[in-house]
């Protein structure tokens, strides 16, 4: 019988594995706190339990086969799962750290990490490098928790750092809703990594439908939208998705979704070249929000080896901002962090399928 994952446990169901109680404490501080890796380091935990657990679990299931460092201080990760297959994760560093001048520390900087919760995507998005090559499986809860723990280790990240995670790396998160749920609530555990659910933003295709789901199961988590066209003609050439779930039932669906006062659902814009820069998109997008407490993203689109789409000129994206912006809409535009080292996702992998670019293994 093979090993099975502990980073795929709640707290809860630790207090199933080992006993009393107050050893499963213990062990998440061990592993998300002081992040050991071998369970013959935990001190604390009886011999007989570490046994136990050594015989029955592994603590990390996969490997990080290839990391590349982008001159903005951005580091993409792959990750190599138990059965070969791979997915990426991105450090972004949206904030550097900043000393004052006797050279102690003003203000730590501050880190997003973007996940992956599938092998590609069933989703098909013509723009997408990840829906090129189809659908493989659904990441589990603790493969979803290993990225984040992997990348703290990598960096030697302290559990009281600030640190925000998207669910906007390979896969469709709400075609994963189950996983998606119980890595959400892991991440959150206060004795391990204590990232709040409102530090955490799932980004969406628009699975209405899921969406709800998602608003009932009451997590507290922050809702991203990839909504990139506003009339369904064009949204439906990009993203077929939108033949079950048109743009008027994700507009319902997020009216229903429970938002935090001080935060808005996030809308993401991806901005292709002559397909959809216009100023008559964004006067629809105006109208399209009108009564929801939103905020924009404006992505570049980031082209990759035979594309069918090309990156939008700068003018036209900072003008399509201006106009939200005028009409009272929050608008920021993506900075383009990582774009040396592909950072858009399902970049990295086919680079590395295909056997090119720069590897450090
Ligand atoms: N499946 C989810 C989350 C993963 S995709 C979703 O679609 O929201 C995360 C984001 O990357 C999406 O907004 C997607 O539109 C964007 N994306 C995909 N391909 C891209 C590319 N070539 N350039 C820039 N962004 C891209
Ligand atoms: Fe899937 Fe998101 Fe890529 Fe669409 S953009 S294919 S939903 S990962």
């Amino acid at each position: 019988m093979s090993k099975k994952h502990i980073l795929n446990y709640t707290k809860d169901e630790l207090e199933n594995i080992v006993s009393p109680k107050f050893r499963a404490k213990q062990l998440i501080n061990w592993l998300y706190q002081k992040k050991v890796t071998n369970f013959g380091d935990m001190k604390n935990l009886p011999k007989d339990t570490r046994e136990m657990l050594d015989k029955n679990f592994t603590i990390l299931s996969s490997k990080i086969v290839s990391k590349q460092i982008s001159s903005d201080g951005s580091i993409k990760y792959l990750f190599k799962l138990h059965d070969n297959h791979t997915v990426e994760a991105v450090l972004l560093q949206m904030k550097p750290t900043i000393y004052n001048e006797d050279g102690s520390i003003k203000h730590l900087a501050k880190y997003t990490v973007c996940v992956s919760s599938q092998v590609g995507c069933k989703v098909g998005c013509a723009f997408c490098l990840t829906a090129k090559g189809g659908f493989i499986r659904d990441l589990s809860a603790g493969e979803i928790v290993e990225q984040i723990l992997q990348i703290y280790i990598d960096n030697n990240l302290e559990s009281n750092r600030r640190v925000n995670i998207v669910y906007m790396g390979m896969g469709e998160p709400l075609d994963n809703l189950d996983n998606l749920a119980k890595a959400v609530k892991i991440f959150s555990e206060l004795d391990g990594l204590s990232i709040s659910p409102h530090r955490q933003t799932v980004s969406t295709s628009g699975l209405s439908s899921k969406i709800d789901k998602l608003a009932k199961m009451d997590l507290g988590i922050n809702l991203a939208i990839s909504l990139h066209a506003v009339d369904d003609d064009l949204r439906q050439k990009l993203m077929p998705i939108n033949k079950a779930y048109n743009i008027a039932s994700i507009m319902d669906a997020v009216r229903r979704f429970p938002v935090n006062l001080r935060k808005k659902v996030m809308f993401e814009y991806l901005v292709i070249k002559d397909v959809n820069d216009d100023l008559a998109s964004a006067k629809k997008l105006v109208k399209l929000l009108n009564g929801i407490q939103a905020k924009v993203n404006l992505i570049f689109f980031n082209p990759y080896e035979d594309s069918q789409f090309q990156r939008p000129r700068v003018e036209d994206v900072k003008k399509f901002q201006e106009y939200l912006l005028s009409k009272g809409v929050i608008c920021t535009i993506r900075e383009s962090k990582g774009l040396d080292i592909s950072a858009a996702c399902g970049q990295l992998r086919e680079q590395n399928i295909n056997g090119v670019g720069q590897w450090q293994f």
